[in-house]
């Protein structure tokens, strides 16, 4: 069933896969690819803008982390170390909230959420999640955040350039 996706910028599109879109190719995710390999697919969010969030997708279509193959392993956890450390040395992002569910109606992605201090309002560890991300899409779309996000895309596609495993 295609489902409709809001992006950042205020667009809609309907696709089946969300994660499937951005991984071919056929949806441009905000700021452009940050990362990719054969395996995966390293982009903000498109539908948050907050500096430093990164989504690494795979690029088969399977939704069960038990479904990772063994190449797709060591890709993955080597992945997710030098996103976070360039998170870290690049953008000065000291702690990052991570998720990822399998029921989810896009296949197999990692959230990498960065915890900045405006979010302390809206609670702690997973409950702030939604509130936190619904508060960017609502009221973080001013021009200043979005070259900040913008800004934040190009420094981590700089950090990841090369990168392989
Ligand atoms: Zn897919």
């Amino acid at each position: 069933m295609p489902r409709q996706i809001t992006l950042a910028d205020g667009r809609t599109v309907e696709v089946e896969c969300l994660s499937c879109a951005l991984t071919s190719g056929l949806l441009a995710p905000t700021g452009g690819v940050i990362y990719e390999s054969e395996r995966f697919h390293v982009h903000q969010d498109v539908a948050y803008p907050i500096r430093g969030l990164v989504i690494i997708a795979s690029k088969r279509h399977f939704y069960s982390m038990d479904e990772l193959t063994g190449e797709e392993q060591l890709e993955f956890i080597s992945l997710i170390h030098k996103v976070r450390s360039e998170q870290r040395t690049r953008l000065g992002i000291e702690k990052v909230y991570y998720f990822y569910n399998e029921d989810t109606t896009h296949h197999f992605h990692l959230w990498m959420v960065p915890r900045y201090d405006w979010m302390k309002p809206f609670g702690h560890s997973v409950e702030s999640l939604r509130p936190v991300l619904l508060h960017a899409r609502h009221h973080m779309n001013d021009e200043e955040n979005k070259r900040a996000v913008l800004a934040g895309i190009d420094e981590l596609r700089e950090g990841l350039d090369g990168f392989s495993l």
